[in-house]
């Protein structure tokens, strides 16, 4: 296996490709999903730095979203948020 550059690994991220996470199957459904309050949110990143399994991506507004098809429902990204932009809520 080729070892990858600092340039050529994703910002933040030490997986080499997006879900998976383990145990959890990409495309089911996890109990609690993150939701963003843009009003809240001042767009640094962090969340999408730190989401495991790049789950979250930029969005053309600028602003921040999940792929739910990726998410483990971790609340990862809620706890390092430090202006409380993101809540986790139930998953209909
Ligand atoms: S960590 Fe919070 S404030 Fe920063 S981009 Fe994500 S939601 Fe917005
Ligand atoms: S809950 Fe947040 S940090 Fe965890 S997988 Fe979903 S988007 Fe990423």
């Amino acid at each position: 296996m080729s070892v990858k550059t600092f340039k050529q690994e994703k910002v933040g991220c030490n997986l080499l490709e997006a879900g998976k996470a383990q145990p959890f199957v990409p495309g089911t459904k996890p109990e609690l999903q993150p939701v963003w309050d843009k009003d809240l949110c001042v767009r640094c990143a962090l969340c999408y730095l730190y989401c495991p399994d790049a789950a979250i991506s930029r969005q053309e507004d600028e602003y921040f979203d999940v792929d739910d098809k990726l998410c483990t429902g971790c609340g990862i990204c809620h706890r390092e948020c430090w202006f409380g932009a993101i809540s986790m809520q139930e998953v209909d």
